[in-house]
């Protein structure tokens, strides 16, 4: 049986791509899921779906780059679940423009979408977390974390940054039983990776992929932490 069964896990950016797999993949196990990101009427279909599917989910219509947005964000399932145990932190925007070109506007955009958001709903959760005793923090970073790539400062940045904040945090929250862990995909097929790469679908990961490794990174007694995945392609044309 799961260890998944009953717990709650709140994903940012389960309106498409690896969040809404996700989503799916976490009920199929038997978690209840809170889904945040901006597109309310998407998180409403995926409520519904999920619901179909014998899931229970909760839709928070959330831009994660708002620091009340968040708090409500985490009020809300703490309302409704009286829990959380996993956090996904997944939101996110790519960004391909050389240094030279980048307003100031579009650099911060990118730093808190990318970054700035998992440091505040991990701010959300550590304090619910050491107070149940438990709790996991999955950080979706990219093989940019690892590799950077071509004109991407901004992009390349925010994925550094994340990865140091896992580091950072896993650190500090594991005396508080809370596991701290970052999964670094490489191309997968979702609305922001076809943005990335000319590959094509049947060569990348699928949404669904992605999600099965941050299941099984989530699916652990809360006494192991999978620190660190980098999943990549295997196959290259
Ligand atoms: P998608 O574009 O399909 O999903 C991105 C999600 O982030 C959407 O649900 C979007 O929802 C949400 N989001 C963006 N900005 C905000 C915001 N301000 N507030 C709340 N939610 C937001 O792409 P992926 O599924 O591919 O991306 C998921 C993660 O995977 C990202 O962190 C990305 O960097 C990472 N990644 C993806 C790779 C790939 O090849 N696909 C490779 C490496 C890493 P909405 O617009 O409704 O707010």
């Amino acid at each position: 049986m799961s260890i998944l069964l009953g717990r709650v896990v709140i994903i940012t950016g389960a309106s498409s791509g690896i969040g809404e797999a996700c989503a799916l993949a976490f009920v199929s196990r038997g978690a209840k899921v809170v889904l945040a990101a901006r597109r309310a009427q998407r998180l409403k279909l995926l409520v519904e779906k999920l619901g179909a599917a014998g899931g229970e989910a909760l839709a928070v219509a959330t831009d994660v780059t708002d620091e009340d947005a968040v708090a409500a964000l985490f009020e809300q399932a703490m309302a409704r679940f009286g829990r959380v145990d996993v956090l996904v932190n997944n939101a996110g925007i790519a960004d391909s423009t050389p240094a030279e070109d980048t307003p100031l506007d579009l650099w911060r955009k990118v730093i808190d979408t990318n970054l700035t958001s998992a440091f505040l709903c991990a701010r959300g959760a550590i304090p619910i977390m050491r107070a149940q005793g438990h709790g996991r923090i999955i950080n979706v970073g990219s093989i940019s974390a690892k590799v950077p790539r071509a004109n991407s400062p901004a992009y390349t940045a925010s994925k550094w940054g994340l990865d140091g904040l896992t580091r950072a945090l896993a650190i500090d929250c594991r005396a508080d039983n809370i596991a701290v862990s970052v999964f670094h995909p490489g191309i997968v097929a979702t609305e922001l990776g076809g943005g990335m790469s000319s590959l094509p679908d049947d060569l990348v990961a699928r949404p669904e992929d992605a999600a099965d490794v941050i299941v099984h990174m989530a699916d652990l007694p809360d006494h192991l932490n999978f620190y660190e995945a980098l999943v990549v392609q295997n196959k290259i044309p």
